[in-house]
């Protein structure tokens, strides 16, 4: 981080200066990888949350008034600067989390410029008035907007918040996690320099007990987007019933990669495992249960010894480094217990286990692991690990899998594989879930992302992003 930011993340951003926050208490943010101090940021309390949503609802009217092609172009500005300073982010995320460098660059630091950078196009596509019978209905924005987003892909979260909101002509109040903070002090600065009216975007850091709760009871709040775990999520959700603010919630997942028996086993089996462990395999919409038909399970598990092989567990920096360390302490100890309940619960372990990776002591490291016999009822087969664990499980036939993808309490994403692309989306079609990619197919930040079941409800990225944020109003004439 250049020493201009890391000089800003003693303090607050709001209403377009930055402030001292109302107590000194700081919060320590740590090195993924060394496991020393890289620097802090203030532990706000609900007196900053009251001058940051002041400042957001002063801004608000002038804000919706401009156009929102006026206000999409302001986001290509902070989508470009983002691009500028992309490596800086790149390296201030991986040292935080851990994800490797190459990786950081183009979605840590790459994902976020693009979510802006695609306002202006999007703006053309969005309905802002249209006439039904004798009414004329047009599309205001919410208000001001509370954002909750949690630490695996830090700015990508704020951004697929603060940017829709923005077109939309809501103003917001940032909240990130306590864990990650510290590219959203960047993102503030760009806000700053590219001109950003004063209110528009303002950041409070802290915890979620504090800080969060401030933003979803807050009177001057009219609406709550969370990203985080679905405990926390129903949190949220059960505050903000009191005052009947809408929620937005992107919450967990434990989704399926369905490998059917036409498909071409190598490059299905090597794909789902990268679409397991990016990340460390802390990403929400990881593909963490391969299922796969019982007859192919000795040749998938010699597939996946073969590829975890070739994974290069390290340092971030390193570029030949394809897994880094967990976000924390407590991340790694919670997924080593859920590796650890595995095995008693009978789970074959394929390759991996619950100890440190070799000569990988400091920094939170967990080897790359995989189990196979694994069945519906195991801890496994249900919890969200969030670390780099794929569970195999075997089915019987096509709706033996279908049934096993859908026995989750989540909803969130999946994959099909198959040689009958016809037959891979009548599966697809099946499944219980917000999106589903099929034969690999790439993450499009357009689509719209967001679950079914307790991972959630709304959709971020694209014109639906933009959509969340705006209420219907219809006119009769
Ligand atoms: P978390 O729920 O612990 O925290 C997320 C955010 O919520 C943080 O900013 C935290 O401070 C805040 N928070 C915590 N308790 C709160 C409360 N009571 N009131 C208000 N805010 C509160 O989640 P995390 O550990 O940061 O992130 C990992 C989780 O996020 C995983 O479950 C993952 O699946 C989920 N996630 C979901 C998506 C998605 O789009 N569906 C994307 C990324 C991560």
């Amino acid at each position: 981080m250049n020493p201009a930011t890391l000089a800003r993340t003693s303090q607050l951003f709001i209403g377009g200066a930055w402030v001292d926050p109302a107590t000194d208490e700081a919060i320590e943010v740590v090195n993924a990888t060394t496991e020393e101090v890289m620097g802090s940021v203030p532990a706000g309390t609900a007196s900053d949350v009251d001058a940051a949503v002041a400042a957001a609802n002063a801004a608000a009217e002038p804000w919706s008034e401009l156009s929102p092609n006026d206000r999409a172009a302001i986001c290509t500005g902070i989508g470009a600067r983002l691009q500028d300073r992309a490596e800086e982010i790149a390296s201030l995320i991986s040292q935080e989390l851990g994800s490797p460098l190459q990786q950081s660059l183009m979605i840590q630091a790459g994902l976020p410029a693009i979510t802006f950078m695609s306002m202006e196009h999007l703006v053309e596509h969005l309905p802002w008035e249209e006439t039904i019978g004798n009414s004329l209905i047009v599309r205001e924005p919410v208000g001001t907007v509370g954002a909750i987003t949690p630490w695996n892909y830090p700015l990508h979260q704020i951004a697929a918040k603060v940017a829709p909101a923005m077109t939309a002509g809501c103003t917001i109040v940032v909240k990130p996690s306590e864990v990650a903070p510290l590219s959203a002090f960047i993102l503030a600065e760009i806000m700053e320099e590219v001109g950003v009216p004063p209110g528009v975007f303002n950041l409070v850091t802290g915890t979620g007990p504090v800080v969060g709760e401030a933003i979803v009871t807050h009177a001057g709040i009219d609406a709550v987007s969370f990203t985080g775990s679905t405990v926390a999520g129903r949190r949220v959700s059960e505050l903000a019933a009191a005052s009947v603010k809408p929620v937005t919630l992107e919450l967990g997942g434990k989704s399926a990669n369905l490998i059917l028996d036409d498909a071409d086993l190598e490059t299905a089996v090597v794909d789902g495992i990268q679409k397991c462990f990016i990340n460390s395999g802390q990403t929400c919409s990881a593909l963490t249960r391969m299922l796969v038909p019982r007859e192919a399970l000795p040749t998938v598990e010699a597939i996946v010894q073969a590829a975890i092989d070739e994974v290069k567990v390290g340092d971030p920096s390193d570029p030949k480094t394809t897994l880094g360390p967990l976000v924390s302490d407590i991340q790694r100890e919670r997924v080593r217990g859920l590796i650890k309940t595995g095995i008693e619960e009978g789970a074959r372990l394929v390759c991996g286990g619950s100890e440190a990776p070799e000569g990988l002591d400091t920094g939170y490291f967990v080897k790359p692991t995989v189990f196979s016999d694994v069945t519906p009822g195991m801890t496994i087969a249900q919890e969200e690990v969030f670390g780099p664990v794929l569970v195999i499980m075997a089915y019987e036939d096509e709706d033996d899998a279908i049934s096993l993808a859908n026995a989750t309490r989540y909803g969130l994403a999946g994959g099909v594989w198959s040689a009958d692309e016809e037959r891979a989306k009548r599966v697809a079609r099946r499944m219980d879930t917000g999106q589903v990619e099929i034969n690999g197919g790439v993450f499009n930040p357009l689509a719209p992302f967001g679950g079914r079941k307790m991972s959630g409800h709304g959709r971020e990225l694209g014109p639906y992003g933009i959509e969340d944020y705006l209420s219907l109003k219809s006119m009769q004439l």
